[in-house]
């Protein structure tokens, strides 16, 4: 296996790609051009979801008026409370040295921007707006600005940053309005087709889309360039079942994108015997990986097989750490369907706190090789072994149909 592969397939994918926007779709393009380097095709899944998008989102200031770029799509609205579709603030455009709690019914600006996160790239400023009585969207922006409560954020553009600090104490307007439409996104999927049992699928998926205002390279490109390198793996060493790797859209966003696959393949005459879930974990504040258990006995002895099989490092310990799965990540879909599923690496009660989750300090340079390479090794030590298994089919229901 190759951590430095994964590594620099992370590096390619750094940038924001928040589902439904282009830097998204930029991503699957990353992904599906690694693939097909080692001669695996790609195919995308598509469908159909609410969502709301903007109509309107301007900044007013001494009878001009200016575009926004607001930090969040409002779509992000279902899983925070609470919160406000449109934001409308008018008031005084305060100082810096408001921040971090500028007043309500104020907009407080600030210039002092990471020119190196390509999350903040082409903007000079940011603005927050506090809107009186209604909390807005995402604690993310607590960490962006240092703010105590959530609120609408938006970028401007760099000519306009002079212009700003020249009027502060003016009165300004900040609004942004909403509304509903559908929007199709899509998730990647490649398939190595098993030798002897090609009708059971195994698959493995990780979320292409990052949270917003990240670039996300733990959470979870790292994800998505194992996920590559697995498909590599596979492809050399070819499996008695059928492998499927799934980048998965919009886990940050209800988890629609493994929610929408998992729908769809009801009645499908193939049968997804196992779902293994590759979601971050990789960081240097993250714990040594480790496989989260499964809810299947059967399935946590090969577990303890792939352990034995894989070296471990001084002083260093993998072990699997028996665990519900929370309904945070893609895994969720697939057990809603009656379908064993499992984390590489597992979480639960050992996840770690610190690893900025969601946070824009979660950066390539941040990753930890051997965390990579441990996730690499045990991922296809697992898989490679699992092929060996029956997976009883008591235990397998599939999709609801
Ligand atoms: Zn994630």
């Amino acid at each position: 296996m190759r951590p430095e592969f994964v590594v620099d397939l992370v590096t390619r994918l750094d940038f924001p790609r928040v589902v439904g926007t282009d830097g998204e779709e930029r991503g699957f393009g990353v992904v599906k051009q690694a693939l097909a380097v080692f001669g695996v095709d790609a195919w995308f899944e598509e469908f159909s979801s609410p969502w709301l998008e903007f109509a309107e989102a301007d900044f007013s200031l001494e009878g001009e008026c200016f575009p926004i770029r607001p930090l969040v799509n409002p779509v992000f609205d279902g899983p925070w409370t609470p919160v406000a579709r449109d934001a409308d603030v008018e008031g005084p455009l305060t100082e810096p040295t408001d921040m971090p709690h500028p007043a309500e019914g104020s907009v407080a600006v600030r210039t002092e921007l990471d020119r190196k996160n390509p999350c903040t790239a082409g903007a000079s400023a940011q603005l927050f707006a506090c809107q009186p009585e209604q909390g807005f969207v995402a604690y993310y922006l607590a960490a962006v600005g240092g703010l105590g409560r959530p609120m609408p954020s938006a970028y401007i553009d760099p000519h306009l940053e002079k212009f700003l600090v020249a009027n502060l104490g003016r009165t300004c307007r900040f609004r942004w309005v909403s509304r509903d439409c559908t929007k199709t996104l899509r998730n990647l999927v490649a398939e190595i087709r098993g030798s002897q049992r090609p009708d059971e699928v195994i698959c493995v998926g990780a979320h292409m889309d990052s949270f917003p205002g990240t670039v996300g390279a733990n959470d979870n490109a790292s994800g998505c360039a194992r996920l590559v390198e697995f498909a590599r793996w596979f492809k050399e060493h070819p499996p008695l079942r059928s492998m499927r790797f799934i980048w998965f859209t919009a886990e940050e966003l209800d988890r629609r994108g493994s929610q929408a696959y998992v729908q769809a393949r009801a009645g499908d005459a193939d049968k997804i015997v196992l779902y293994v879930n590759v979601d971050g974990g990789v960081s240097v504040d993250h714990e040594w990986p480790h496989l989260g258990e499964a809810h299947r006995e059967q399935i946590n002895a090969i577990t303890e097989e792939s352990l034995a099989s894989v070296c471990v490092p001084e002083g260093r310990g993998i072990f699997t750490q028996p665990e519900e799965l929370d309904s945070t990540s893609d895994a969720a879909a697939f057990q809603d369907a009656g379908i064993p599923a499992i984390f590489l690496p597992g979480g639960g009660k050992r996840k770690t706190p610190g690893a900025h989750p969601h946070l824009p300090t979660d950066t390539v340079d941040k990753l930890d090789v051997a965390n990579i390479q441990a996730s690499l090794l045990l991922g296809t030590a697992f898989l490679d072994r699992i092929q060996q298994h029956r997976i009883a089919a008591a235990d397998v229901q599939g999709p609801p149909t």
